[in-house]
């Protein structure tokens, strides 16, 4: 088929802080991800997948170029509830995927925050969940995927078969080739429902303490921390640790897996419709505002208390909200995720939230996970925990906040951190050079001139981080 460039969008992404002028194709077949390829190679231009456009930073933007837009390869091609194997196109979501397998009693076995994302955007990413400590990234639970290579290619990769490619372009962030369908291992359910031991944590140590002793005797952990709270207050918060019901704790599974038990509710209170929620929140979205919701938030968490959750309510808690990131305004948010060795955490962070408090630039929402390594190229992971922190953008602070995420990235990176790919827009060449190290990116750059010798691939994030 031949194409025209006559699809000229403004994208963004998630938080609404960045945006690209693109040619967006949206094909529904794996012939049509080629006619993309050749129309590039025509134009000079480069191309960059999308998937729903859920990453925090510019991994999904190509400004000036095409961006392909797999949202529309969406299918389940193969199902099987007897072994838990689910094969798919790139562009179904966490949404349709767990809708699909919950009710015969399986789960994703990684997913993130939100439903939204979509499997290929997830696998590009190597995304991480409240289990990574456990389980690892949603790489370790993929058997197979094939990859359309912008030669026309397509590549079948398992841990054993092509093994080098299973793990660069798992974590690959997209920039060696375009997953054309993905088969993975879903988890057992024995319930619908979660047991669920809230707690608070008082400062820092209290807080990181608690996630490396108590992971072990959970399947998932996280951690809420009051990024606004200074001097002795560092670190409080409250910690959510979570386990599957066994087998014979639920007297009736069949009921609890049903999908109305599951769908999160679409008013609070069950009469305001949650879609306006957002336009309340607005007026908060500033540092006093925002020092109020989360001293407050501390104060109601202080009960220690254990309750029964569907897996949709604890997982996806980020879609309560539908459209919470547009209650910061018009300059939209980043995010500043930091991964840190458990030896170096507790010193790191009190540095950083103290500093982002006395530089007036204190991050509105944070949350910590407790994660293991992974061998996948592009790893974000340690041995350690992650500290994820929301940055409200405005035109006056866009500067200052700029200045403070890379004196950030140096400390991370003296107490031996990493960053992720989906989540930093302020992470430099330097950076990564310096956290992935020269034979990662060799190898990556080796494997880039196999896969992609014209350099169709490229986003916004690959000029800043590996040109
Ligand atoms: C509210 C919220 C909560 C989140 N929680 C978590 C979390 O708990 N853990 C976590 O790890 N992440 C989390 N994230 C980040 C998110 O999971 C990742 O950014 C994910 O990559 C987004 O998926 P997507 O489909 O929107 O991909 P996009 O953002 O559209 O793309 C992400 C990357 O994938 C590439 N890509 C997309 N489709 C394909 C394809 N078919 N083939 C090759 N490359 C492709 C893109 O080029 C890009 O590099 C969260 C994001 C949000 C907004």
């Amino acid at each position: 088929m031949s194409l025209t460039l006559n699809n000229f969008i403004q994208l963004e992404n998630f938080g609404h802080s960045l945006r690209a002028p693109s040619y967006r194709f949206r094909p529904t077949r794996a012939e049509e991800i080629y006619d993309v390829f050749c129309l590039a190679r025509k134009t000079g231009l480069t191309v960059a997948a999308r998937g729903a456009g859920r990453s925090y930073n510019d991994a999904a933007l190509n400004g000036g170029g095409i961006i392909l837009d797999l949202s529309a390869m969406n299918q389940i091609l193969e199902w099987d509830p007897a072994s838990g194997v689910v094969r798919c196109e790139p562009g179904v979501t966490l949404e349709k995927l767990w809708q699909c397998v919950e009710p015969s009693g399986w789960w994703p076995p990684v997913v993130s925050g939100t439903m939204k994302t979509t499997l290929g955007g997830c696998l590009a990413a190597n995304i991480h969940g409240k289990n990574n400590f456990q389980k690892g990234p949603i790489g370790e639970h993929v058997r197979e995927f094939t990859a359309m290579l912008p030669t026309g290619k397509l590549v079948t990769c398992t841990p054993e078969k092509n093994a080098d490619l299973f793990y660069a372009m798992i974590s690959g962030l997209g920039m060696l080739g375009i997953f054309t369908s993905i088969t993975m291992q879903m988890k057992r359910l024995h319930s619908g429902l979660m047991s669920v031991d809230a707690r608070p944590v008082r400062n820092l140590n209290e807080h990181l303490h608690d996630l490396l002793e108590n992971a072990p005797h959970y399947d998932y952990i996280v951690g809420w921390l009051d990024t606004t709270a200074g001097g002795k207050n560092i670190g409080r918060g409250q910690i959510h640790a979570a386990n599957n019901l066994k087998e014979g704790e639920d007297p009736n599974p069949k009921q609890t897996m049903r999908l109305e038990n599951q769908t999160l509710p679409p008013r609070i209170f069950g009469v305001f419709p949650k879609s306006m929620l957002h336009y309340f929140m607005s007026p908060f979205m500033i540092n006093i505002g925002a020092w109020g919701v989360n001293t407050a938030k501390y104060v109601a968490s202080l009960r220690t208390h254990t309750f029964r959750q569907s897996h949709a309510a604890f997982h996806f808690l980020l879609d309560y909200v539908p459209n919470w990131e547009l209650s910061y305004g018009r300059g939209g948010l980043i995010q500043y995720q930091s991964f840190l060795p458990k030896e170096t955490a507790e010193k790191t962070w009190h540095e950083m939230i103290d500093l982002s408090i006395r530089r007036g630039l204190p991050s509105y929402l944070g949350v910590t996970k407790r994660h293991r390594p992974d061998k996948f190229l592009l790893t974000h992971a340690v041995d350690g925990f992650s500290l994820a922190m929301d940055f409200k953008v405005t035109d006056s602070r866009r500067a200052k906040l700029s200045r403070l995420l890379q004196e950030f990235d140096r400390i991370v990176l003296n107490a031996g951190g990493r960053f992720y790919f989906a989540k930093n827009s302020e992470t430099s060449a330097e950076s990564a050079r310096a956290f992935l190290g020269e034979p990662t990116l060799l190898k990556f750059k080796d494997l880039k001139k196999r896969c992609d010798p014209d350099n169709l691939l490229e986003s916004d994030l690959f000029r800043r981080v590996f040109e």
